[in-house]
């Protein structure tokens, strides 16, 4: 009998699928003046894209580009230093699973 083998795929491999058409307009603005007051920063550590980064300075830098439009960053922000909203209709990221 002949056994049939999947590769297992990992996050990063599935992730090279998907495609941008980056938005020009950033669809999520943050506040750094509420930034350089938080002491948590836990945007840095949850969003799964890595678009919050902390400089060596202590201050706080992001990029839209690769959002994955999860939410996260808006949900767990403390200080609602968010605004947050999709860009605009055919932009941003094009999930492909296959
Ligand atoms: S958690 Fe909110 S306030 Fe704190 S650094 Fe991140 S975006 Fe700014
Ligand atoms: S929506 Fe998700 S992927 Fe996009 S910046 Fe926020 S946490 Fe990161």
């Amino acid at each position: 009998m002949q056994v049939e083998t999947k590769k297992i795929r990992t996050i990063d491999e599935i992730m090279k699928n998907n495609k941008w058409i980056v938005d020009e307009k950033p669809h999520i603005i943050v506040d750094y003046e509420k930034c350089g007051k938080c002491d948590k920063k836990l945007c840095v550590d949850l969003c799964p894209a890595g678009c919050y980064t902390l400089l060596a300075d202590g201050r706080l830098s992001f990029s839209y580009e690769g959002c994955l439009e999860c939410g996260t960053c808006r949900l767990i922000c403390p200080n609602e230093a968010i605004s947050w909203n999709y860009p605009e209709g055919g932009k941003g990221i094009q999930y492909r699973y296959g």
